[in-house]
């Protein structure tokens, strides 16, 4: 592999010899455990039902013997019951939507807000952005931590920010232009909305701006997407990952090789584990990610159950980083779909569509079920304009060879539905790329 350059911005800890680390990460552990048992009342009864305490920690894999934490443990403490210090000493709070049942709430002290902003300097750092550079934040602002997270790590490594959110789409292009921003921070999929928006305007954003660098989270994509999204914007992608439960954005990025995320384990504990017993995997293994927080004080967590499937990988980077690394999130573990008893991953309908190039890397996956009880699945796509232009007999034949594709990926029969370009409504954050009416009606 071509030697790149690195950036790394806390060499004394993301390159740390494995066993330092671990002695580390045991001693914060055993006190993240002893610390929630004794101001959480959750964990207290957890523990105490379970009859084991932070002494039955004596080494890293003891982690097993602890109970896990879920999403629902946060929303039945809803809004400040899983906290672990008094209301007023939090400096910020947070909460996810989600789209379903109550927000998920979290709340951060000054030591948790200076642990945020180290955390998302590795980020920008990690990624080759400097002080020098003028950052284009296009993440929301408000109560969804991808805003926030990314300006404090931009204030951080004293690089110059643009808190432009999400929105407006096409005033975002003149900024991008305007201004000369050099990095962009947003979901991968407005990425897409971006550049579409300015080939209408007839801008190039691989030309007429400065843009050299992009970090896509908050939703899973797939290697075609980054292809594409670096292709259109002339820019390298680097793929990010956290969940608000944790900390928001900062939990893991890519460095220059791209061979995974980069987990900042001397914070954020992972393991990876069977989704269906609960049982441990090893490295290399797919399997759903669990995360324990070892040095936050306003929303500690153990054991958390993040339902993203993952693979964990402990080769040593030729970045110089010690810090393991995750694979690209490939779907969670709760949206995968089952269609006819055949489980099938929006992941893999999208890896699909990404191999054509008559295709815009635009769709929504339609599930329903038949008055005879049988589930259709349907992908809606649209064509790229000089296909569609080609009129009906062209769009049958790519109609065709995409549900042959389809059929061989995912072993189910799929409805086809090419439609126009710009057809599909976008999304300004996440995407809502699955619609399951199964059940409604
Ligand atoms: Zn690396």
């Amino acid at each position: 592999m071509a030697e790149k350059q690195v950036l790394i911005w806390n060499e004394a800890l993301e390159t740390m010899p494995r066993l330092e680390l671990e002695t580390l990460q045991l001693a914060r552990l055993k006190e993240a455990v002893a610390r929630v048992t004794a101001t959480v009342p959750f964990y207290k009864d957890l523990y105490a039902k379970a009859n084991v305490s932070d002494d039955d920690i004596q080494s890293l894999e003891d982690i097993s013997k602890l109970p896990f934490t879920y999403k629902q443990d946060l929303r039945s403490h809803y809004p400040f019951g899983m906290f672990a210090v008094p209301v007023g000493e939090l400096r910020q709070i947070h909460a996810t939507s989600g789209t379903t049942g109550k927000m998920t709430v979290t709340g951060y002290t000054s030591s948790d807000m200076e642990i945020w902003a180290e955390t998302m300097a590795r980020v920008y750092t990690a990624g080759g952005a400097t002080g020098d550079d003028m950052i284009h934040n296009a993440y929301g602002y408000g109560l969804f931590t991808g805003g926030l997270g990314f300006h404090i790590g931009a204030e951080k490594i004293g690089a110059t920010v643009i808190p432009v959110s999400g929105g407006l789409t096409r005033r975002q292009i003149e900024i991008m232009r305007d201004f000369g921003s050099t990095v962009l921070n947003c979901t991968p999929s407005y990425a897409l909305v971006l550049s579409e928006a300015a080939a209408e305007m007839g801008i190039d954003l691989r030309t007429d701006t400065k843009l050299r660098i992009g970090f896509f989270g908050a939703e899973p994509w797939t290697e075609l997407m980054r292809e594409d999204i670096e292709a259109r914007m002339g820019l390298e992608a680097y793929d990010i990952y956290g969940l608000a439960e944790i900390i928001g954005p900062g939990v893991s990025v890519e460095c220059p090789y791209h061979t995974g995320l980069h987990i900042a384990e001397d914070h954020f504990y992972p393991e990876i584990i069977d989704p269906e017993t609960g049982d441990a995997l090893g490295y290399d293994q797919l399997g759903e990610l669990v995360f324990t927080t070892l040095t936050k004080e306003g929303l500690p967590i153990i054991r958390y159950r993040t339902r993203d499937r993952t693979i964990r990988r402990a080769e040593t980077c030729s970045c110089g980083r010690t810090m393991v690394r995750m694979e690209k999130v490939l779907g969670r573990t709760d949206d995968m779909l089952i269609i006819r008893g055949v489980n099938v991953f929006p992941s893999q309908v999208e890896h699909v569509l990404l191999e054509f190039e008559e295709l815009e890397p635009q769709y929504v996956i339609y599930v329903d079920r038949e008055k005879d009880r049988l589930d259709t699945l349907e992908v809606c796509v649209e064509a790229c304009q000089p296909v569609f232009a080609q009129g009906e007999a062209v769009l049958a034949e790519v109609t065709r060879r995409v549900r042959a594709a389809m059929q061989e990926t995912l072993y189910v029969s799929t409805i086809i539905t090419v439609v126009e370009p710009g057809s599909i409504q976008r999304s300004l954050g996440k995407a809502k790329r699955v619609v399951d009416r199964r059940g409604l009606g």
